[in-house]
């Protein structure tokens, strides 16, 4: 692929870019990222954090400032939601993945999160990803809803020629005919990314299915398909949950999963796993 000169394989290369969180090198360790789709109180967040820790999460997520599609919903708890995530850090020792949506607050926002998202709907903020690309902290790049993998790549570009070469890229569904499932997880792009990309990629089937029932099987299909990692939401209380309720997982279903999908990441890469330089 022409023109990335960061983001792309200058050769055909064995090599994945590692991204260090925490103690996680993510490219190398499987990063298994659980925790609510918004941080809506210290009760629902910690204890949320507390139950996805002992089921085998190694980062928390939790949103701080949400992009909602009417402005009537909820839109996050800002500065006291990412005070909630530092307590909830330091409780659990998860390092912390929230999203930042305005250029003018990544600054003070890096100050408390391990892990700065960019939502899809933000992919192609150009000004934000040139202000991420300045400060010293992981991105992690959601692909846009509507995006090719040429111009997702191309807006890691935009990180990576900041000088900022800690990207993780993450797949989270994308616009197609279909309507059962909320977006349609483009799985294919997990194998396509590695072919042209040295960069990390993660899978995000909540909001790429938008259905509970489908977060499992397309959590293994992920695996399969190469991802060094997932980003999966979990309440404490789905019924409650103030954001994208009906895909927000109970912490004793994540469970189940995060021991499949350790296995069966374990099995692949015991046997050399499913892309070439696994
Ligand atoms: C999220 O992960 O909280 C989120 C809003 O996801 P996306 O940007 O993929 O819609
Ligand atoms: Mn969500």
């Amino acid at each position: 692929m022409t023109g990335l000169k960061l983001a792309g394989r200058a050769i055909p290369s064995t090599q994945v870019t590692a991204v260090q969180v925490g103690n996680i090198r993510v490219g190398e360790d499987f990063a298994l990222i659980a925790g609510p789709c918004s941080v809506e109180s210290e009760k629902q967040t910690i204890s949320t954090a507390v139950m996805v820790k002992n089921a085998g999460a190694n980062m928390l997520r939790g949103g701080a400032f949400k992009p909602r599609t009417s402005p009537y919903d909820f839109q996050g708890l800002g500065l006291k939601g990412l005070k909630i995530l530092r307590q909830a850090r330091d409780e659990t020792g998860l390092p912390v993945v929230s999203e930042v949506i305005d250029a003018r607050d990544a600054g003070w926002v890096s100050e408390y999160v391990d892990v700065l998202q960019i939502g899809a709907r933000n992919m192609q903020n150009f000004a934000l990803l040139k202000e991420v690309g300045r400060l010293g902290k992981p991105v992690l790049l959601k692909r846009g809803m509507n995006s090719t993998m040429a111009e997702w790549l191309n807006c890691a570009e935009y990180i990576l020629s900041e000088g900022n070469r800690q990207v993780i890229l993450c797949e989270r569904g994308i616009r197609t005919a279909e309507t059962y499932t909320r977006n349609t997880l483009d799985l294919s792009i997990v194998p396509s990314v590695r072919e042209v990309s040295h960069l990390p990629v993660i899978v995000d089937p909540s909001h790429g299915t938008g259905r509970l029932s489908l977060i499992e099987p397309m959590s293994m299909a992920a695996v399969a398909a190469g991802a060094h990692g997932l980003m999966i939401e979990v309440h404490c209380n789905p019924e409650e949950a103030l954001c994208d309720r009906d895909q927000a997982m109970h912490p004793s279903d994540f469970a189940v999963l995060s021991e499949k999908v350790r296995n069966l990441n374990s099995y692949l890469r015991e046997r050399g796993g499913t892309c070439r330089d696994q």
